[in-house]
């Protein structure tokens, strides 16, 4: 069986994450999307459980993707899981060199690993969570940014937290 992860923070799951995640689950078998909880970066809008309830119900309808969480390195996910491809998306050459330098990283730390991207679709290409938490802030219109089941969510918690999560 072919399975692929797909790790990031998902702080919140955005229209550009769902378009991958569609896309990665109609080419291999089964796709585990994981929230990855980072050390080096803030604590978030959402927790990393919220963020994972919020994949779930998004992706409720694509019955080989599964929703995960770990706080370990993702190299030690993918081989605890048993797999041996991540999924990557790209949106622009900045996203490039870094992503680029970690599959190297996790290629080293488990080099039966290997890393595949797919490009953003261009009406994605500008989209970010932090950008969906920046608009939020100022009550614009999410509907173009984020899936429509999460609007409320993500409007909600933004006017709960102010600036915490920045
Ligand atoms: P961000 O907070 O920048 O949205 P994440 O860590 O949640 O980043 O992203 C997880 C993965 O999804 C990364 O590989 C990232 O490049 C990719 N990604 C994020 N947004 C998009 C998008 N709009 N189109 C394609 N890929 C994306």
């Amino acid at each position: 069986m072919r399975r692929a992860i797909y790790p990031g923070s998902f702080d919140p799951v955005t229209l550009g994450h769902l378009d991958i995640i569609k896309r990665a689950a109609a080419i291999f078998d089964e796709l585990i999307v994981c929230v990855s909880v980072n050390s080096a970066k803030s604590s978030g809008l959402f927790s990393p459980e919220e963020r994972v309830e919020l994949i779930r119900q998004v992706t409720e309808d694509l019955p080989n993707v599964k929703v995960d969480c770990s706080r370990e390195l993702v190299a030690d996910y993918a081989r605890r899981s048993r797999s041996r491809v991540l999924v990557k998306g790209l949106r622009a050459v900045s996203d490039y060199e870094s992503e680029i330098q970690m599959a190297m990283i996790n290629a080293k730390l488990y080099p039966k690993l290997d890393t595949v991207f797919l490009y953003t679709r261009p009406k994605y290409a500008y989209l970010s969570s932090t950008v969906v938490k920046e608009l939020a802030r100022y009550g614009a219109d999410l509907s173009d940014f984020v899936p429509r089941q999460i609007i409320e969510r993500v409007r909600s918690k933004v006017a709960q937290s102010g600036q915490d999560y920045l």
